[in-house]
C-alpha cells in the first residue's frame, strides 16, 4: 500500500524521485564539505533565548531533557575570526545610524554610508549592519545587525536529532504553523487570531484553544498552486525534522544513538505525501541555490584569511556548478502569475513571517535552533526565487550572511534527510528492520 514508486514524478516539480536521488548523490558530499569544513557555514548567530513567544505563554511545555539543550559559545576567543564581533567591528569604521529603507535601496551594495573603513580592509568586506526587516523578507531577521548581541552556536556541536520534545507544546506549534496555510478565509488564520496586535495574550491563547477544539485542520486548496506550495514547504520541513529525529534516535534501553526504523515507518513511510513534500523542498531549495551562482562568485566571505576565503568560495561554487550542470528541476515562474498575484504574494510572505515568529514558541532549545535555521533557510530560498533577478546586480534584495548560512544548512538538512530516507526505505523493503 505504501510503497514509494521511485520512477514517479513529484508533482509541482519536473523531476522523479530517481532523478533527485541521483542529483543528491553528487550534491550530498559537496554540502557536507561546505557545512562541516568551513568556519563561515558551520557557525550561526541568532537570538535563541531572549525572544518571547508572541502568541501564547506556556512555560509547562518547556523541554527539560539534556538533549534539548544547546551549547552556545560565550567567549569571543572560541569563535573563529569570521564570526567575531571584535573583528567585524574593525571592518565597520565609525558607527553609522540606520540608513532607512530608501537610502538602503539607493546605495550600491555593501558600501558604508559614511565613515572610513578599518585599515587594510577591502571595501567589499564591509558586512551588513541592517537591523531592519527588508519588506521583501519572508522571515523576521534573527541577527539584528552584525554587531548586535546574539547567541553564537557551532552547528557541528549541536546536531539536529532526537530530543524527546513532544506532547501538547510541540503539537500546538505544528498546528499553528499548518493553520497559517489557511489563505482562503483570513479571519481563521493565526495572523488575525493570535497576533499580539489583536488583543491580549490571554485572549489569544483562548482563541487558539477554540480553534483547536472546534475547527478541522485546514487542508491546502488544490486549485491554487501558491497555497499548495506553502503547505508542501511546511510539511516537507516537518518531514525533514522527523527524519532526523528517527535517524539519530536515542534508544533508552541501550543508551545508544542510531536509526529507528519503526519511527521512520510511523512518521514517514506510511505517509508517502510527506516524503513527496521532502523531495519537493529539495527541488525548490536546489533551484534557489543554483540561482545564486553569480552572487556567490562575487561574494566576499571575509574570514580575514585569503586562503580560507578562497577555499570557502571554491567549495560553495563546486556546489552551484554541479547544480547548473543539471537540467532544471523546479520552475518558480509558474507561481504568482494571475491577476491577484501581488496580493497573494504579500499574503504568502506575511504568513511565512508568522511561521518564523512561531519558532519562538518552540519549547526545546535545540529544536528552536534548528527550527529557526530552517525557517530562515526556506524564507531565504523564497526570497531568492521570487524577488531575485540573476541578470541584475545592485537591485536585488540584500542577503544577510545569516540568511546565506541558513539557506546552505537547510539544503544540507534536506539532502541528509533524502539520504536517510533512502537508507530507511531499503531497510523496510529488504525486511532488515532490526536497526
Ligand atoms: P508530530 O511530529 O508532532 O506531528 C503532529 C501532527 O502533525 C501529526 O499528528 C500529523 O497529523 C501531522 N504531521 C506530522 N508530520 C507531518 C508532515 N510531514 N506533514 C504534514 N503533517 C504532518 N523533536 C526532536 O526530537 N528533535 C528535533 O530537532 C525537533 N525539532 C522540532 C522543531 C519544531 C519547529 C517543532 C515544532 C518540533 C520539533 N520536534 C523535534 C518535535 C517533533 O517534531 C514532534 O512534534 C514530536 O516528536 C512529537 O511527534 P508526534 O508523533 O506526536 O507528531
Amino acid at each position: 500500500l505504501c510503497a514509494i514508486d521511485t520512477k514517479a514524478t513529484i508533482s509541482d516539480t519536473c523531476a522523479s524521485y530517481d532523478t533527485i536521488d541521483s542529483l543528491n548523490d553528487e550534491i550530498h558530499p559537496l554540502l557536507t564539505s561546505v557545512t562541516r569544513d568551513t568556519d563561515f557555514f558551520s557557525y550561526y548567530r541568532l537570538n535563541l533565548f531572549n525572544k518571547m513567544c508572541p502568541f501564547w505563554q506556556d512555560e509547562n511545555s518547556m523541554c527539560g531533557n539534556i538533549a534539548c539543550a544547546v551549547n552556545t559559545i560565550d567567549s569571543e576567543e572560541d569563535l573563529p575570526p569570521v564570526w567575531r564581533v571584535e573583528e567585524l567591528s574593525k571592518l565597520e569604521g565609525p558607527r553609522v545610524g540606520h540608513p532607512g529603507r530608501q537610502q538602503q535601496r539607493e546605495r550600491p551594495r555593501r558600501r558604508p554610508l559614511q565613515g572610513g573603513l578599518g585599515e587594510d580592509v577591502g571595501e567589499s568586506c564591509v558586512l551588513e549592519y541592517d537591523d531592519e526587516c527588508d519588506e521583501r523578507d519572508y522571515c523576521i531577521p534573527e541577527d539584528e545587525g552584525a554587531l548586535a548581541k546574539g547567541d553564537y552556536v557551532s552547528l557541528i556541536d549541536n546536531p539536529e536529532r532526537f530530543t524527546g520534545y513532544a506532547g501538547l507544546g510541540a503539537h500546538q506549534v505544528w498546528d499553528s504553523i499548518y493553520r497559517e496555510n489557511c489563505f482562503v478565509k483570513p479571519s481563521s488564520s493565526l495572523s488575525s487570531q493570535l497576533s499580539p496586535l489583536h488583543g491580549s495574550q490571554e485572549q489569544a491563547a483562548n482563541d487558539f484553544r477554540n480553534v483547536l477544539l472546534h475547527k478541522e485542520q485546514p487542508q491546502p486548496d488544490d486549485e491554487c498552486i501558491e497555497k499548495r506550495v506553502f503547505h508542501r514547504i511546511i510539511s516537507g520541513m516537518h518531514a525533514s525534522i522527523s527524519t532526523h529525529l528517527c535517524w539519530e534516535y536515542f534508544n533508552q534501553t541501550t543508551d545508544e544513538w542510531g536509526p529507528n526504523v519503526q519511527c521512520y515507518k510511523d512518521r514517514l513511510h506510511n505517509h508517502p505525501e510527506r516524503i513527496s513534500n521532502l523531495y519537493f523542498n529539495y527541488a525548490l531549495v536546489s533551484r534557489a541555490v543554483a540561482k545564486l551562482q553569480n552572487h556567490l562568485q562575487k561574494y566576499n566571505f571575509c574570514s580575514f584569511d585569503p586562503d580560507q576565503d578562497l577555499d570557502t568560495k571554491q567549495k560553495v561554487l563546486s556546489l552551484t556548478n554541479a547544480l547548473q550542470n543539471r537540467p532544471p528541476i523546479f520552475d518558480e515562474a509558474v507561481m504568482f502569475q494571475d491577476e491577484n498575484a501581488i496580493d497573494l504574494k504579500e499574503d504568502f510572505r506575511n504568513r511565512f513571517r508568522n511561521v518564523s515568529r512561531l519558532m519562538d514558541c518552540v519549547g526545546c532549545d535545540k529544536c528552536r535552533l534548528w527550527g529557526k535555521i530552517q525557517v530562515n533557510g526556506y524564507g531565504t530560498a523564497l526570497k531568492v526565487l521570487f524577488d531575485y533577478d540573476e541578470t541584475k546586480d545592485g537591485e536585488n534584495p540584500p542577503l544577510r550572511r545569516t540568511e546565506l548560512v541558513a539557506l546552505i544548512n537547510t539544503y544540507a538538512r534536506i539532502s541528509n534527510s533524502l539520504a536517510a530516507v533512502r537508507s530507511f526505505r531499503q531497510a523496510v523493503e529488504s525486511g532488515h528492520e532490526d536497526r
